[in-house]
């Protein structure tokens, strides 16, 4: 790699003189030209050696809803790797079990809550089965679904599939598409992308690029916060109050039932429960473990 004040095309007219206000390659943000030709020149040797840098991606469950401890995960990750790779990684960094249905999307930053939600709910109900009409606010630009509908899809994600989709919104398969394809694009840039897993208890995890580092064909989990949520708590208040089942010092036969479905039933229970320091843990070693096993080499 040249120095970073020369133009980094062999054959430039300016040789190895210094130039200032190189042009950085889009692409692996690594390689500087003084100018489009020289660029244009240098194409069909650098591109051998030009790779997107991977995405450093913090992951925030429910930002601002779950706190006490926030649950969050910063990855870095290959930007040729797909969103279904993405999708196996957050299911393993968050300690989910797969047994739901899950999308990745591109919020609409123009999507207003209409006006009137009820006159709304009416019409998408009002005949056959439920639907979203084009003229109802839209709330995904993009929306990247399975590609596998798993047979084993639960009823509560088929029932509600169909508020996920939208006539103006685009759909693609998540295995069919490269994280690049999202985060290096001018059409998405700046926008939020969701995964969502479980379309019941609609569990919303925000992601943001914090960063660019360099290219690995592996994820990596870099740094987090918090406890695994359980499955099938019931969303953000089912989580709140199993916490609290376990930071009250005089828990209720309820709560006591709580905890009993906790540690012994619930798909992702922890056996060890969530008392004390408990909330904090998560296994970091064990999830980068896990995936250089999933991921011996991604999309070299
Ligand atoms: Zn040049
Ligand atoms: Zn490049």
């Amino acid at each position: 790699m040249s120095a970073s004040n020369v133009c980094a095309n062999a054959s430039c007219p300016k040789g190895d003189s210094s130039t200032t206000n190189l042009l950085l390659c889009s692409r692996c943000r690594k390689a500087r030209y003084c100018s489009q030709d020289c660029q244009a020149a240098s194409w069909p040797s650098h591109k051998q050696d030009c790779r997107r840098q991977n995405y450093i991606i913090k992951v925030q469950l429910f930002p601002g809803k779950i706190t006490d401890p926030e649950v969050v995960r910063t990855i870095s990750c290959p930007a040729e790797a797909s969103f279904w790779d993405l999708h196996v990684v957050l299911q393993l960094a968050f300690g989910w079990t797969g047994t739901h249905a899950y999308d990745f999307a591109v919020m609409d930053p123009d999507f207003r809550v209409s006006a009137d939600p009820l006159q709304d709910l009416l019409r998408m109900t009002a005949s056959g089965p439920p639907r979203i009409t084009a003229d109802m606010p839209r709330e995904y630009e993009l929306r990247l679904v399975d590609p596998t509908f798993p047979p084993n899809r639960r009823a509560i994600d088929r029932m509600h599939e169909w508020q996920r989709k939208h006539p103006r919104m685009v759909e693609k398969q998540a295995d069919q598409w490269a994280l690049w394809k999202v985060f290096d694009s001018a059409k998405y840039r700046g926008k939020q992308v969701i995964y969502m897993y479980d379309f019941g208890d609609k569990w919303e995890h925000y992601l943001t690029v914090e960063g660019r580092a360099d290219v690995t064909d592996r994820f990596v989990c870099l740094s987090g916060t918090g406890h695994p949520v359980a499955e099938d708590v019931g969303s953000v208040n089912g989580w709140k109050e199993l916490k609290e089942a376990y930071r009250t010092s005089r828990p209720s036969q309820e709560q006591r039932d709580r905890r009993k479905w906790y540690e012994n039933m619930a798909s992702n229970g922890d056996p060890e429960g969530l008392a004390g320091d408990r909330i904090n843990f998560w296994d970091m070693e064990r999830v980068n473990r896990h995936l250089k096993i999933i991921f011996p080499n991604v999309h070299v």
